[in-house]
């Protein structure tokens, strides 16, 4: 059997913005939401046009994701062939009826979730620096509501020629209710706050016009989108597929290295009880002092000289052999290669701020990974400031 659904939208430009660059699609099987960003009208262009792009699906037969993909080749194109609209892109999240199941497909982070029994649940993994941090424990989902970098994307659609695209289906019966958002919703209303409106408001349309009312209240400071989708009819009998979000996988481990340097206690005791007691402790001590040497040879050979991290040297970002420690003075680190990334341009990203300490790496070419996503991290950031907020 087929889902039936009730559908409510509305897009919003705030009480910040001049334009909104937000955008949204309903057309049965589709829907989705779309939240640009660009200098000038780019920001507008590239959400209209990947949702023009989407929307020549007609049918639940096509390949979501790969339509998705093709937009991304739209928007991309058109960027390099517009001087003016160099460096758009947009977000997308977007649901297709397939039969009795829904299938998603989703780049950014705007999102979805599925409210159900008093419960909300968010289907969309954010494609944020924030959202990283939170995979890797480096911060509560708590803090990531309220974190100023909260909106660096590290994915949206028009900014590489190929985009990875998270999708997966959602398990859906009777009585659920999807909610489609940009982030001028969810950045300006808190979850607990978005499940009340939703449950306050039967109908789809007065419920996403109270979460845009709710959005400004709370300050309006980004365009707002809000697109719900209530289930209606849904074979409760028919086995759900399993939902198989392909979530992107934390690509780099950023542990901070706890130095186990052994230290090394001298305990100079008198000896008090004749020669030969006191040349016995002697003895002892040498033979201590010659096993922890022959120790500290061999953690320093096999172990030390094994390791890799990240550190700062003369300002710079510079590769680095051993540890970050120096027990008695003396040195458990060498300086591989220094790099011309500013130490001060990247510990203004919360995941390096520990680069004078060391960002601990498994090996020389993790590493070489590390510094070549700081790279890349940076160049994202440049580009998004040179594109106004
Ligand atoms: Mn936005």
């Amino acid at each position: 059997m087929t889902l039936r659904l009730r559908v409510g939208a509305r897009t919003d430009v705030g009480r910040v913005r001049q334009g909104n660059e937000d955008a949204f699609t309903v057309q049965h099987p589709l829907f989705a939401v779309a939240d640009g960003m660009g200098g000038h009208q780019g920001g507008e262009v590239a959400s209209k046009l990947a949702l023009e792009r989407l929307e020549r699906v007609t049918d639940g037969q096509a390949d979501l994701a790969q339509v998705v993909r093709d937009a991304n080749r739209a928007v991309f194109s058109k960027a390099a062939e517009d001087p003016g609209l160099r460096g758009m892109g947009t977000t997308l999240t977007a649901v297709l009826v397939q039969g009795d199941r829904l299938h998603w497909a989703h780049v950014g982070d705007s999102r979805m979730y599925r409210a159900r029994d008093g419960q909300l649940e968010r289907i969309t993994t954010d494609h944020t620096v924030v959202e990283q941090l939170v995979e890797q424990g480096r911060l509560t989902p708590k803090e990531a509501e309220i974190h100023p970098q909260r909106s660096i994307l590290v994915r949206a659609l028009g900014v590489e020629e190929d985009v990875e695209v998270d999708e997966g289906d959602v398990e859906v019966r009777s009585g659920d209710r999807l909610l489609l958002c940009s982030d001028g919703l969810t950045g300006m209303v808190d979850e607990d706050d978005i499940l009340r409106i939703l449950t306050d408001h039967q109908d789809a349309q007065a419920a996403s016009d109270a979460l845009v009312a709710a959005a400004n209240e709370a300050g309006g400071q980004d365009n707002i989108t809000a697109l719900v989708l209530d289930v209606e009819g849904a074979d409760a009998a028919a086995p759900a597929r399993p939902v198989a979000p392909q979530t992107e996988t934390v690509e780099r481990p950023l542990a901070m290295s706890e130095p186990a340097v052994p230290v090394v206690q001298r305990s100079l005791s008198a000896g008090r009880g004749g020669d030969r007691r006191w040349l016995r402790r002697l003895a002892w001590v040498l033979l201590a002092l010659v096993l922890i040497g022959g120790a500290l040879f061999a953690v320093k050979r096999y172990w030390v000289d094994q390791q890799w991290y990240i550190g700062e040297s003369n300002g710079v970002v510079a590769l680095y052999r051993g540890i970050p420690a120096a027990p008695l003075g003396f040195e458990l680190f060498e300086v591989v290669e220094t790099t011309t990334l500013r130490a001060q341009d990247v510990t203004r990203f919360p995941e390096y701020r520990d680069l004078d300490e060391g960002i601990t790496a498994q090996s020389e070419q993790d590493a070489r990974d590390i510094v070549a996503q700081m790279l890349r991290d940076l160049n994202e950031a440049r580009r998004q400031e040179a594109q106004g907020p």
